[in-house]
Order: structure tokens, then sequence, then C-alpha cells
């Protein structure tokens, strides 16, 4: 069979491979792009668009409840058709699907865009259902997919993933979620808003993946207050007439549909990794340097959420940029990563940023904390749940990382992480201006409790501010 030979195979046209590609098209190299499944990117078709306009929709209409407040007249009789706020998700997880492609894959030639399942040959020789492609570079890009076991296919669609969930046309009475870290919270509390009898489980004794335990127990005891959530048991379904039956333990629920969200994991089985050459962890995904993006010494790149690092979309963007970077140069430049950030968009937004918990030195570590309940702000809003937890090095006073369970947090995070990036101590972040009455006031308190604790203090009498030079 002949063989097609270019410099570079990117393999998977997500967020991952059109960020390298964006690297390897100005770059003169010739290339190739290949795609099994549909074009558009998980982000916009599955994922973090259609996701946040459900979220959107679903907080909009539980505001009605804080309308009573204001004296506004029928807000306890606002009623919504979910089905047509399906039918608005679905406009926009199309106008975002129709953006990526229009700004990626739309104008590519067949010679270009290859589309079918790549899969690895030799180290250097890629087979796309029948066709073959020799490339001096290959970027590995290929996503990854819901975790559905086995034993749930049975019940069709009855159990669904998030790969299902922006399709349906009639949403259930009732709804059980299983698995709630970020996806199974931010859908479960949005199915619960609309209307949808949700019940959470989860075989973890904590919600969200937060480690801190405070954060923990608060975001929990939050959550539970919109729906029922067992914990600590692991779920299995039977079957119960039309219906499922959820069984956790000593718990036990009949519901319409369940949604599995018990985590992603990375597409690598169909690549025949075994012919790469490269060296391969236990889960079968290559072993890379998150710096260059570098499988082991190799011709072979890994980026986005097949190296099974961190599942996010601005990570999959910036590991694609590096590894598109390297892919095409003559040497490997290591990059400088960014610190964590990860922000769940249930309300209150659960964010992690810098270390996280078990990653911290605890004799080291300083603990500065607030609670919602008395900001200002956050009681004007109707949002004073929640709880605030920043983290900084004892003797340095160096911000190292936090766990926010709080409105805004997803804007709050992103100043904890550019803080951190610039290297910042906690006597530097309260040097800066927080404007009144605002939620970041609810982040200057938490700073100052942490400021009491770390040993380096600001010079001069006025500790917010500092003395002119
Ligand atoms: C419900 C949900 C909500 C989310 N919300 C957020 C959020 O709010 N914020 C955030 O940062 N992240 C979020 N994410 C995660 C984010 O969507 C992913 O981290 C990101 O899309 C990963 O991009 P990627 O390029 O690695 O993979 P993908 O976009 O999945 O691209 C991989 C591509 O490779 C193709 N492919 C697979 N195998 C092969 C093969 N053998 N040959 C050729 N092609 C192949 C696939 O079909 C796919 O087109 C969410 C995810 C989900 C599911």
């Amino acid at each position: 069979m002949q063989e097609m030979k270019i410099d570079v195979a990117i393999i998977g046209s997500g967020t991952a491979g059109l960020y390298a590609l964006s690297k390897v098209k100005p770059s003169g190299k010739s290339f190739v792009l290949i795609n099994g499944g549909e074009l558009g990117t998980t982000c916009a078709r599955v994922g973090c668009m259609p996701s946040k306009a459900l979220i959107q929709a679903a907080h909009d209409f539980s505001r009605r409840k804080v309308l009573g407040r204001y004296g506004v007249e029928g807000h306890d009789g606002m009623e919504i058709d979910v089905n047509e706020t399906m039918e608005y998700v679905q406009d926009m997880r199309d106008t975002f699907v129709d953006r990526v492609q229009s700004n990626s894959t739309d104008h590519m030639s067949d010679d270009v865009l290859i589309t079918g399942y790549a899969k690895f040959v030799e180290p250097n020789l890629l087979d796309v259902e029948g066709r073959l492609i020799r490339a001096d570079k290959i970027i590995i890009a290929t996503g990854s997919r819901p975790v559905l076991p086995e034993a749930w296919k049975q019940f069709g669609d009855r159990v669904i993933t998030t790969d299902d969930l922006f399709e349906l046309e009639q949403t259930p009475g009732s709804m059980a979620v299983i698995g709630l870290g970020t996806i199974g919270l931010e859908i479960g509390q949005s199915m619960s808003r609309l209307g949808v009898d949700v019940t959470g489980f989860d075989i973890l004794e904590s919600i969200g993946g937060i480690e801190d335990p405070d954060a923990a127990s608060t975001a929990l005891s939050i959550l539970r207050k919109e729906f029922p959530i067992h914990l600590g048991a692991a779920a299995d379904i039977t079957l119960e007439g039309h219906k499922l039956r959820v069984t956790a333990g000593e718990q036990s629920v009949v519901v319409d549909k369940i949604l599995a969200s018990l985590g992603r994991v990375p597409n690598v089985e169909g690549l025949d990794l075994e012919n790469a050459g490269v060296e391969l962890d236990s889960r079968g995904i290559p072993l890379f340097d998150r710096n260059t993006m570098q499988v082991g010494s190799s011709h072979i790149f890994i980026a986005g959420d097949v190296n099974g690092e961190a599942l996010l979309l601005h990570e999959a963007g910036d590991e694609g940029r590096i590894a598109g970077t390297n892919a095409v140069s003559d040497q490997i430049t290591p990059f400088r990563r960014k610190p964590h950030i990860s922000i769940n968009f249930c309300d209150p937004n659960i964010c992690h940023v810098g270390k996280r918990w078990s990653e911290l030195d605890h004799d080291q570590t300083a603990v500065g904390e607030v609670k919602l309940a008395p900001v200002g702000r956050a009681l004007i809003m109707g949002k004073n749940l929640g709880i605030i937890r920043v983290y900084a090095d004892r003797t340095s006073g160096k911000l190292l990382g936090a766990t926010l369970v709080c409105a805004n947090g997803e804007n709050l995070s992103h100043l904890l992480a550019w803080c951190i990036q610039q290297g910042q101590t906690v006597g530097d972040m309260l040097q800066m201006p927080f404007y009144h009455p605002v939620i970041e006031e609810a982040l200057q308190a938490a700073l100052n409790d942490l400021y009491e604790k770390v040993e380096q203090k600001n010079p001069g009498p006025i500790t917010e501010l500092a003395p002119l030079a």
C-alpha cells in the first residue's frame, strides 16, 4: 500500500490538536490532522460549553426563589419547560461547534484533514483505517471519554453519560447522578434546579474532589440542601419495571434515568501504542515530560486529556501549543507550566488553586479562612453560604494555594492563581486594592486571617499600605 509521507501528524482535532496545529501550520512543515469521531471538539460538543449553558439556565431559573424577598409577586408560580431549555442548550452548543469548525477544520482539504481513527503500525507509521501515513513527528491528542462500566451498558439509553445528555429530547422526571466529581455536581445541581428529581451518589466520602476537610464539609452541607446526596458506598443498578433502581449501601432509589459521571479515561486503547516504541505507564499512557510534552526522547508528543494529567481545556490548549512548537523545532524547549486552577461551576463555585490539600507540607503551611455568612455583598446577593481557605508558606508568607466554595469563586480563583504565578506573599496581596462592597472582600478577610499566621510581615506602621520609597 502506498504511504503518504509528511513532517508532522497530529492525531485528534480537539482543543489540544487544534492548538498544536496553530504552531505546526505556520512552520512551513507538511502536516496532516487526523480525526476519528465527530469534529468540533469535546469542549464545544459535549463538554464545557453546553454544560455551562445548562448551568446558566438552571441558575437563572433558581433565582426566582430570592425574588420574593424583593416583593416580586408570582415568583413561586414560575414554571419552566425543561425540554425547551434543552433545545436552547442544543442551540448554544451548535453555535459553539460551528464557531470552532469554521475557524479550523471547515477550510481544510481532504489530504490535510484525514478522517478516521489512527493507530501505530511502527514508531513513525500510522494506519488510518487503511490509509498509511509516515510522519517524522507525531502528536497524540486523542482526548478522553466518559467511563461507563460494561455491566451498565445492558440498561441501554436509561444510563447515559455527558456524551448523550445534551442530545436528550425528553428530560426525565427523575435521575440518579452516580459520581459527584465536577461534572456530576454541575449537571446534578442543574437538573435538580430545572425540576428533575435528582439523587446523587458517590463511593467517596466527599464531593467535587475536595480534599480540604473544612471546605469539603461546607460544600456538602450546602449542596445537600438542594438534592439528596449519598456517599461512601458503591452504587449498583438493577432493572425495576421500566425504571432503574440504584442501591448504594443502605440507600436505594428508583429513577427514570441515570447519569454515569464516574470520570473520564484517556483515549489510548485504539492507538496500538505497543507499536510506537515508547514506554507506557500502568494505564497504558506514554511516559512524557510535562514541560516539553515529549514522550521519552522520541519523535512523539502527547497533549490534552489523553495524557491523563489535568483534563482541563486551558491545559489542553497549553499542552497542544507546547507539543506543536517542539514538534516543528530542531531542539526541544521546556516551557514553564502555570499554577493549577480548576473550577466547578456549581453554585456556589468549588475551586482549587495552586497546591492541593494533599500536596501541602502541613507543618510548614499556614491556613487562612473566611466563612461567607457575614460577607455583606454575599448576603445582598443571597449567596452568603460557603468558605474560602487560603494556604501560604508559614515562614515566607508566599501564597501556595486555595480551596474556595463560594459565589464568584470562578473569578476569585483567577486572582489567586495570578498571585501565585507572580510569587506573591500574603502581605503583597493585602497591599493591593479591594473595593467595597464586593465578594473580593471575602478573599481579603481570608488573607487577613492568613497574614496573622505567617512570619513574613510587611514593613511600616500600616501593613496594608507600602511606605513610599
Ligand atoms: C461535561 C464536561 C464539562 C467540561 N467542562 C469543562 C470546563 O468547564 N472547563 C474546562 O477547562 N474543561 C472542561 N471539560 C474538559 C474539557 O472539555 C477537556 O479537557 C478538553 O475538551 C480536552 O480536549 P482534548 O483536545 O484533549 O480532547 P478532545 O476535544 O476530546 O479531542 C480529541 C479528538 O481526538 C479524536 N480521536 C480519539 N481517538 C482518535 C484516534 N485514534 N484517531 C484519530 N482521532 C481520534 C476524538 O474523536 C476527538 O475529536 C469538560 C468536559 C466535559 C465532558
